[in-house]
């Protein structure tokens, strides 16, 4: 059997516009096990957010399933029933925001959002409130039965994010979506905010699909990482074997811009030079070779095929199937 939690098998979604139809991703393949912890990264406009939403079949009223399959626990996503991916959403699989300023109802107390929030357990509202205790407890909120009856603008903004982990994990979900839980905290609180993501991981082996830009992030935290670039994955693989060994030219500009990785000082973060194709217009051949260094004549003719290049590594890249490897 297998051990795949989620997998994604295949899967275009289009966006149907007045210009036509913005092809947001095109043929997404890759799975997350159970107990894993998987990376997606890219730029915006990569299609990140129309993965997260697919998942959760949260689209908007325009997007078109073209093809494929996102499987849960077996089960295809795409096609159950309204009433029960309900059952789902926040139940078995839970999703952490980027930004924890309005994840929270300003106007009620913590205790109460994390009490409502438990609406299918049949447990007591006493019971109900020392479980959100508990999990404050478990997210490194201090004095957690006192801070039930406070306010979300009460928190910092690294509290509220943890606050919104804890409700997340509330239901002990098999899988936890993280939607780039750390871009609207500081660095301090970012390593806080992994540390005990990472934590919790271990302590409810639950799946994390991690969203995020930051590569650093990505290394800190993930088993894999998939690398997307404008609705496609151009590359997956182990984390280690991605950072030390990258097989395309866009993940390769990605490290060089990550800071972590710029050894001298500079006045200017290097960038990656020009735009993201127009999803709408795609251009024949590799999606990438406008901003490739090491585009070659083939690479404007047909679209490199996502490739194996050893176990559990794949790239999108011509440059792989030459003689000579890069
Ligand atoms: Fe660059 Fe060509 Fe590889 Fe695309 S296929 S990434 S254009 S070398």
């Amino acid at each position: 059997m297998s051990d795949s939690l989620l997998e994604i098998d295949r899967l275009s979604v289009d966006y149907e516009t007045a210009r036509g139809d913005l092809k947001a991703l095109r043929d997404i393949t890759f799975d997350v096990k159970k107990g894993e912890i998987v990376g997606i990264v890219g730029e915006s406009g990569c299609g990140k957010s129309t993965l997260i939403s697919s998942i959760l079949r949260l689209t908007a009223p325009n997007t078109r399933f073209r093809e494929g399959e996102v499987r849960f626990k077996g089960q295809d996503l795409l096609t159950l029933p309204e009433r029960k991916m309900r059952d789902l959403r926040g139940a078995d699989i839970s999703i952490v925001f980027q930004d924890p300023m309005q994840t929270h109802n300003p106007v009620l107390s913590v205790g109460r959002q994390m009490v409502d929030i438990q609406h299918r357990s049949s447990a007591s509202r006493a019971d109900k409130r020392r479980r959100a205790a508990q999990m404050l407890g478990a997210v490194g909120i201090p004095d957690p039965e006192a801070r039930l009856d406070q306010f979300p603008h009460e928190f910092s903004g690294g509290m509220r994010q943890r606050i919104a982990i804890a409700m997340a994990l509330i239901s002990e979900p098999s899988l936890l979506i993280a939607d780039e839980p750390t871009t609207a905290l500081d660095a301090t609180l970012e390593v806080q905010v992994i540390e005990r993501l990472r934590e919790l991981q271990q302590e409810y082996n639950c799946a994390i699909l991690f969203i995020s830009h930051h590569l650093g992030v990505i290394a800190e935290l993930c088993d894999r990482v998939v690398v997307m670039y404008a609705g496609a994955v151009v590359e997956s693989g182990e984390v280690r074997e991605i950072f030390h060994n990258p097989k395309h030219p866009y993940t390769r500009r990605l490290i060089d811009c990550d800071p972590g990785h710029i050894k001298e000082r500079a006045r200017v973060l290097p960038t990656i030079p020009g735009e993201v194709p127009d999803l709408a217009n795609l251009p024949q051949g590799c999606i990438f070779q406008d901003r490739c260094d090491q585009a070659m004549p083939r690479c404007a003719g047909d679209v490199p095929p996502l490739t194996t290049l050893k176990v559990g590594h794949q790239a999108a890249c011509w440059l792989n199937q030459m003689e000579d490897p890069v």
